[in-house]
């Protein structure tokens, strides 16, 4: 198989990048390095079954050669991260909505399959949890900037649904829950990589607001296992899918977990959430996937747990 991944320097899609060409298929990845980095890349340099093409989604011709000579797009290019959005929610609309509506375009023209990963943000903040795939959607107002990043993956969705009835396009999208593992750097507000890193240098662990809002923290190898056997499911074209993990956890029970595994003396504080991210923010108060469609589908569950992420952060992070 010839892979294109979109954003296959960032986190999950340079370990998509390493899965792909592990099996053996052919990758080529598109990248901009606005936030990926090339040395996410750099078990792969150099090797004849592996291109690196810097440039961004939103330039057709650029695009085009690369889907041409592809059987499929795993389309990751997005920008990311809360901190981000809040900031630059601009950069965030135009990347995500006009990247995706370029990558769909041309590859419907080619009639290449794409595997559009979307977010659970798309949920927003309804506090019906576990979420299901046709479940209703609660979204804040389109005066806080937040809500950007949700809109933008929402029609992301819409359009690769629309292009899959309308054109035939191969498409399959996948709701991505928090996602964590090596290579995902706190500097766009992760939480995860955030708190080890402050574990580890000594500093005080960061609780936004109460600490009581929960997520579940799905390990990256868990996460590429099932974005690939859902590219590989013929029943997965024109669905969506949930990926996650189900161990819920509140952001200061993790905060405790990171202490206690990294054996840090770290104080833990509580800071609020407008210092955190200036005024106006809303978070989501609890966060779960129902993932019994993904299992149903392809047989896929995770087979790593929290330990196991923080462990591995961790020794990603570690001096050497
Ligand atoms: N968070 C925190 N401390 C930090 C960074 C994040 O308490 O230093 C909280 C954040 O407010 C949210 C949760 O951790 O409630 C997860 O944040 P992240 O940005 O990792 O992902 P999100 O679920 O918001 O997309």
């Amino acid at each position: 198989m010839r892979a294109l991944i979109t954003g296959g320097a960032g986190f999950i899609g340079s370990h998509l990048a390493e899965a792909l060409v592990g099996a053996g298929h052919v990758v080529t990845v598109l990248d901009d390095l606005s936030t990926g980095r090339a040395e996410n890349l750099a078990t792969l340099a150099g090797r004849e079954d592996f291109t690196f093409v810097q440039g961004n989604v939103t330039h057709a011709a650029a695009l085009e050669p690369l889907v041409a000579s592809s059987d499929i797009v795993f389309h990751l290019a997005a920008a990311v991260g809360v901190q981000l959005v809040v900031r630059s929610p601009l950069r965030v609309i135009e990347t995500n909505v006009m990247g995706t509506h370029t990558v769909l375009q041309v590859a419907a023209r080619h009639g290449v399959k794409v595997l559009l990963a979307s977010s659970s943000e798309v949920y927003g903040k309804s506090d019906r949890v576990p979420y299901r795939e046709d479940d209703d959607r609660l979204l804040g107002p389109t005066t806080r900037s937040r809500w950007a990043y949700a809109e933008s993956k929402a029609l992301d969705e819409f359009l690769a649904l629309a292009y899959h009835q309308e054109m035939g396009l191969p498409a399959v999208i996948v709701r991505l829950f928090n996602t964590v593992g090596p290579r995902q750097t706190g500097r766009y507000g992760m939480v995860v990589p955030r708190l080890v890193g402050q574990a580890l240098r000594g500093e005080p662990l960061t609780v936004y607001g109460d600490g009581q809002q929960s997520r579940c923290f799905c390990h990256v190898r868990d996460v590429v296992r099932a974005i690939r056997l859902l590219a590989e499911a013929p029943a997965a074209i024109g669905q969506v899918f949930n990926v996650g993990s189900r161990e819920e956890v509140t952001i200061a029970a993790l905060a405790g977990r990171i202490r206690a595994l990294t054996g840090s003396r770290s104080e833990i504080v509580y800071v609020p959430y407008d210092q955190a991210y200036g005024p106006g923010y809303e978070d989501t108060r609890r966060r779960v996937p129902d993932t019994s469609k993904v299992q149903a589908t392809v047989g896929w569950q995770p087979a790593l747990g929290l330990d196991d992420i923080i462990r591995d952060v961790m020794a990603s992070m570690s001096p050497m």
